[in-house]
């Protein structure tokens, strides 16, 4: 995937982009868990509870599936 091609949108070019970066993908599915709550996007003591799978973790798992389709070339 060419993460300039404006055909697609902006999430998947993010995902696209993120797709090449595989230590921060790492560091967002470990500290984004894809089940219960999410520790990272939750405030601790807030009240807003916010449930896997949370934003950053779907963004990461899109990209993983970027990844593993071989639509980018990672180094
Ligand atoms: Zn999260």
């Amino acid at each position: 995937m060419n993460r300039t091609d404006l055909s697609k949108s902006p999430y998947e070019r993010l995902a696209g982009a993120l797709a090449e970066w595989p230590a921060l993908l790492r560091r967002l599915r470990a500290q984004h868990p894809p089940t219960g709550i999410c520790p990272a996007c939750t405030t601790p003591g807030g009240r807003n509870v916010v449930e896997a799978p949370c934003a950053p973790r779907s963004l990461a798992d899109r990209a993983g599936v970027i990844q593993r389709a071989g639509l980018i070339s990672v180094a």
